[in-house]
């Protein structure tokens, strides 16, 4: 039987657990998993585009465990009432192929992009980092700005979107952090003035400038979510030739990442060299540090696997025969109900 995890199941999980410790715990889970990189068989997510938006397919595995998930971006969705975003996944067990776990995935990818950004900005940002830019003020950025307010020691969060509903909502939502001061500014420029690290997050199938050189200062640390696909960026050219650029998985940065504006040799650093210290993530305190996230599969494998973990221990979700539970592993037939296949039948 296959544990079934939906929205509300998942919502539950948060809940028992609290978002705070389920954001950092999952955010362990991501690092463990980035610090035995070699052991994974990668490659970049199958896309298909299309006019409006794209559909991707995401699969990963080790020796144990393989997990995949399918996501969507539309980012004229919410014009309609839909969202952006919306995901599922499954972990499968490698030595049957038997799908374990088949799991929401919407709030868990916006949980952990948010975890995998805090994670990236330990390594990447000014440890005395105390302020964050937040543009783009949509599904994701909620959770964008409680991890890094609880993983980070983000005090400061200065918030901007063309939408300024979307950016009244957050600042709703996020009444509840006493010890976070909500800045609303008018203008990108705004926001990032004086921010120690700006995280964009916005949705448009566009080559965007969010960002352009001149808004950048000393030390900056840049935490790039919204670039996510071909013909899809957020930051002027000349802040990634700037930076020091980080990337989960170069192989999909080149295509989908800010690194898309870039010559094909320019250079970049995958995150995993930096999480087992083979490279420093910042070489000075005025270094400009760049974490081009495009969103990996494995992120994806290490949400999964926690979100089973924490199923497990409080009991919480469904099992459900996903594939046929059989007397006689050869006689799948038998699975059907007979008398509807005679009837069938006769009336063909
Ligand atoms: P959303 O549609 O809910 O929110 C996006 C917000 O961006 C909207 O409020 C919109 O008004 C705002 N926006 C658009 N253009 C803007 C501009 N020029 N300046 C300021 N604000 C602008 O989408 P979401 O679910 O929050 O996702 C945001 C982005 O993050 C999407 O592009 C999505 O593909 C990406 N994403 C990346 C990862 C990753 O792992 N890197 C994971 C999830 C989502």
């Amino acid at each position: 039987m296959t544990r079934y995890i939906d929205v509300n199941d998942l919502s539950q999980l948060v809940a028992r657990k609290g978002l705070s410790t389920f954001i950092g715990e999952m955010a362990e889970y991501i690092r463990e998993d980035y610090l035995r990189w070699n052991d994974f068989e990668k490659c970049p997510r199958l896309a298909n585009h299309s006019a409006e938006g794209v559909i991707e397919l995401m699969p990963v595995s080790d020796a144990s465990l393989y997990a995949f998930k399918y996501v969507n971006g539309h980012p004229k969705n919410t014009q309609n009432g839909m969202l952006t975003v919306m995901a599922f996944g499954a972990i499968g067990d490698v030595e049957t192929g038997e799908p374990v776990l088949l799991s929401e995935m919407t709030l868990t990818t916006a949980i952990r992009t948010a975890a995998t950004s805090a994670l990236a900005a330990r390594y990447l940002a000014r440890p005395e980092s105390r302020s964050m830019a937040l543009i783009g003020n949509g599904s994701q950025s909620e959770f964008q700005a409680i991890a890094f307010h609880t993983m980070l020691g983000i005090n400061e969060i200065r918030l901007f979107d063309i939408d300024p509903r979307a950016t009244q909502k957050l600042a709703n939502n996020l009444k509840g952090f006493a010890e976070l001061r909500i800045v609303v500014c008018g203008t990108a420029a705004e926001a990032v003035c004086g921010a120690d690290i700006v995280t964009t997050v916005t949705a448009d199938k566009a080559y965007a400038t969010i960002l352009t050189a001149e808004m950048i200062e000393p030390g900056m640390h840049l935490n790039a979510v919204g670039g996510d696909c071909p013909g899809k960026t957020e930051l002027h050219r000349e802040i990634v030739e700037m930076s020091r650029v980080i990337v989960e998985y170069e192989p999909q940065s080149r295509i989908e990442g800010e690194i898309q504006q870039m010559p094909a040799d320019s250079p970049v650093t995958e995150f995993w060299r930096v999480v087992n210290g083979e490279i420093s993530g910042r070489e000075n305190a005025a270094d400009v540090t760049l974490f081009d996230s495009v969103g990996f599969a494995l992120e994806d494998y290490s949400a999964l696997r926690y979100v089973l973990q924490v199923a497990r221990e409080f009991d919480i979700g469904s099992t459900i025969e996903l594939v046929p539970e059989l007397t006689d592993p050869k006689d799948l037939f038998a699975r059907l109900i007979p008398d509807t296949v005679v009837s069938q039948k006769k009336r063909a």
